[in-house]
């Protein structure tokens, strides 16, 4: 008996090492349909860049362009999906139901930069995001589009920003929104300093004053969710803060790193209070035909990827 303990001994030991997606428990869902305006850098970078970030941080993470992958069974499998980039509507009625039961089953929602200019005619998910996109600079001979801006850090202590200071100084495309998040129970992470910059958007938006939330999390019908306005351009995924506050967020949405972004909204986002319109003016940049736009200027993109499997999941 003794002996074949030992042999039993021998032959585990002989076993090659556990493969390292063995180790990994948590998987994302990369989402990056556009039907309006196409971030193409923001998709390709953001894309590799949060897989080699997951393979290093015990993530799986699937990329897809196809709604049919928002389907319950398939969803399951993922901890967070991650809506990268995506404008326009993009979810069918049938996604809809099947992303809904996801958060509301505990699953996790990361929103980045044009998320919030999705889906404009569910409210569900505009309240899931917490605010929607208004507009961003860029008016022809007034200001730029792309500005240096400095962000104070409201909370040091997520994973989303314990890498950065007080301060956070950077060039990006700095979006207005419709409605203060912090109204809807948005626990705020970053704002962004109007002192700093020209704010004024290109379909008519003077900014958001003084209050100016750029990235928020925050509890929403059973699920956690996490938005940041950043990432517009590729160049800005090469910088290691940016790369390392995206990729906390998707572990806090995901639950793999503490979530304290307050109780939400009470009673859940069934009743959504207190979310006010700032009554940001609609459509103007459209009439104009701005290529700045990113809600109103449809060039639809229809390539449908096939869902790529990028690690195989353990369970
Ligand atoms: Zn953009």
């Amino acid at each position: 008996m003794r002996a074949l303990l030992l042999a039993v001994l021998l032959a585990a030991l002989a076993l090659p090492p556990r493969p390292a997606a063995a180790a990994e428990r948590h998987g994302a869902l990369i989402f990056s349909r556009t039907e309006a305006y196409r971030h193409t850098e923001c998709i390709a970078r953001g894309t590799s860049a949060i897989r080699r970030m997951g393979a290093r941080n015990g993530f799986f993470v699937d990329a897809t362009e196809d709604p049919a992958a928002f389907r319950r069974r398939k969803l399951a499998r993922y901890d967070v999906v991650v809506f990268l980039c995506t404008t326009g509507d993009v979810l069918g009625p049938r996604a809809q139901r099947a992303f809904k039961r996801f958060i509301r089953a505990g699953g996790g929602y990361a929103g980045i930069h044009a998320a919030s200019a999705s889906e404009s005619g569910w409210p569900w998910y505009r309240r899931l995001v917490g605010a929607r996109f208004a507009d961003h600079p860029g008016i022809p001979g007034v200001n730029a589009q792309f500005q240096r801006a400095t962000m104070r850090v409201e909370d040091r202590g997520t994973a989303a920003t314990r890498h950065l200071g007080a301060t956070w100084t950077r060039e990006e495309e700095w979006y207005n929104f419709r409605s203060d998040p912090r109204d809807a129970g948005a626990h705020v992470l970053l704002t962004v300093d109007e002192s700093t910059y020209d704010p004024r958007g290109h379909s008519g938006s003077p900014g958001m004053g003084r209050d100016h939330p750029i990235a928020w999390c925050r509890r929403v019908a059973g699920g956690r969710s996490f938005y940041t306005a950043l990432g517009h351009k590729g160049a800005y995924w090469q910088e290691r803060r940016l790369r390392r506050h995206v990729f906390g967020g998707i572990r806090m949405a995901a639950g793999a790193a503490p979530f304290r972004c307050g109780r939400g909204p009470v009673g859940g986002m069934a009743r959504d209070p207190g979310v006010r319109d700032r009554g940001v003016p609609r459509c103007a940049g459209a009439r104009r035909g701005g290529s700045s736009s990113h809600e109103h200027l449809h060039r639809p993109h229809r390539a449908e990827l096939p869902l790529r499997r990028v690690r195989r999941p353990a369970r």
